[in-house]
């Protein structure tokens, strides 16, 4: 009989891992059942451009289902939770989904309501977040319309998507000031949780460096406590303030609500506990997760979701055959940042190796932590790879699921 997998979330990881089975097992063999909230894949890298202009939401959205090979079943319903002693999903039209294996890739949900003031006044007026299609777009009309004044981007708290990408937002409006004539007239802050620009030391002395630049403050250590729309200022809990005409963002971040009605998947965050070289659930064998539902101590990032994909699609594989699983998922992170002036950097590192200096994938590729055209170029041209190889699992030859060392410069970098 027919093993039944079932996948919970068409996103980034959901429809790799689907169609990444689906090629790999026969139809006889497997099922495979993609269950999601909504119909609408968002390239979520896009979001970072919707506020400038340079990307539009029709152009980064498309169906869920025709993202998925056929032979794949796709349910359009929520999960209301999950019964991991009896084998269970349960959906939100009451109906309920058994699985032999499930995969938990329902991502990170954001949680704007957990920040006291954040929704109250000045919601979508001068306090945005471009992590929804909908702020970013309401973000690109209020940019286009400030012409001056404080302009505050913002991390209320670790983690978050795509740790780099309140920075790249930094980066770009600082290009979208200077292309307005009105750069001098804006007093440009970042404000972080962090001790420094980023997490990890080398690319945060590289990151700060831009930001000082371009001109652009840095707030460290700033725990936001409380967003005061009306009197416009961010209110740290240790009563520091920073005042704001304009501020961009981004929200607390938890997993989907239903893993906290699943008894035993998920930590106190909401993230699904998972082993960070097998990807199989810490509570039970036949549950996997992957991407930003996952605990791993990794960015919440589609890069990481796509090696992770590698890894965990061969040990769904090797669990259903009876054999040991593969412990071979390193942690690697591989992200372009974009810099603005049609310059990116990248940075690809894994759990034992920081973000180093020199070049990707190989002696002779990209250059790392060094901002290039060509970087920019590749930035670009992911969206094209997202929905045309990353999606479909397709192998891309020369990018692997494990960090590749060459290329990498070890020598005088400082700790
Ligand atoms: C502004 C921004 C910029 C980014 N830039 C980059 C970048 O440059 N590079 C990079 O690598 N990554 C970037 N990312 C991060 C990247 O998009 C995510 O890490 C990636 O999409 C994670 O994939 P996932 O499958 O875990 O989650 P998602 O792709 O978010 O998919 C989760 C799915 O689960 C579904 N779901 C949730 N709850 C339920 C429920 N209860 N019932 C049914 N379905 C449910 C959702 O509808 C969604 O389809 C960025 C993210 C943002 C927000």
């Amino acid at each position: 009989m027919a093993h039944r997998i079932v996948i919970l979330g068409g996103g980034t990881g959901g429809t790799l891992v689907a169609n990444r089975l689906r090629r790999a097992l026969d139809e006889h063999a497997a099922e495979i059942v993609v269950v999601d909230q909504d119909d609408a894949h968002v390239y979520q890298p896009g979001l970072l451009f919707v506020p400038f202009g340079l990307a539009h939401l029709d152009e980064i959205t498309r169906p869920r289902r025709r993202q998925l090979h056929r032979g794949i079943s796709f349910r359009l319903c929520p999960v209301d939770h999950v019964d991991i002693a009896e084998n269970e999903v349960h959906l939100g039209d009451g109906t309920t989904l058994p699985y032999d294996v499930l995969v938990v890739a329902t991502g990170a949900a954001l949680v704007p309501e957990e920040t006291a003031g954040m929704l109250g006044t000045g919601w979508m007026e001068k306090v945005f977040t471009f992590y929804t299609p909908q702020g970013a777009s309401a973000l690109h009309d209020a940019l286009e319309r400030f012409d001056g004044g404080r302009l505050v981007v913002g991390v209320v708290d670790m983690p978050i998507k795509c740790p780099v990408a309140p920075l790249e937002f930094c980066f770009l409006a600082d290009w979208y000031l200077r292309e307005r004539g009105v750069r001098a007239e804006v007093d440009l802050q970042y404000v972080t949780p962090l001790d420094s620009a980023f997490t990890k030391p080398e690319a945060a002395r590289t990151l700060g460096g831009i930001l000082e630049d371009k001109g652009v403050g840095l707030v460290t250590e700033f725990n936001i406590g409380e967003v005061d729309g009306a009197g416009g200022r961010l209110v740290g809990y240790d009563g520091r303030e920073v005042p704001f005409d304009l501020a961009v963002l981004v929200p607390l971040h938890g997993g989907a609500p239903y893993v906290g009605r699943s008894p035993g998947l998920g930590d106190a965050l909401g993230f699904v506990r998972t082993d960070p070289h097998t990807l199989q659930s810490v509570a039970t064998p036949n549950v996997f997760a992957l991407g930003d539902a996952a605990d791993l101590p990794t960015s919440k990032a589609g890069s990481v979701t796509h090696f992770e994909g590698d890894v965990l699609v061969a040990n769904i594989r090797l669990f259903l055959a009876g054999e040991p699983l593969d412990a071979s998922y390193d942690g690697h992170t591989n992200c372009f940042i974009e810099t603005g002036f049609g310059k990116a950097l990248l940075i690809d590192f894994n759990y034992g190796t920081e973000p180093l200096p020199g070049h990707f994938p190989t002696e002779i590729g990209l250059p790392l932590l060094k901002e290039s055209r060509l970087n920019h170029l590749g930035k670009l041209m992911f969206q094209w790879f997202y929905w045309h190889a990353l999606l479909p699992g397709r192998d891309v030859p020369g990018i692997a699921s494990a960090m590749p060392s060459r290329g990498k410069h070890t020598a005088g970098v400082a700790s």
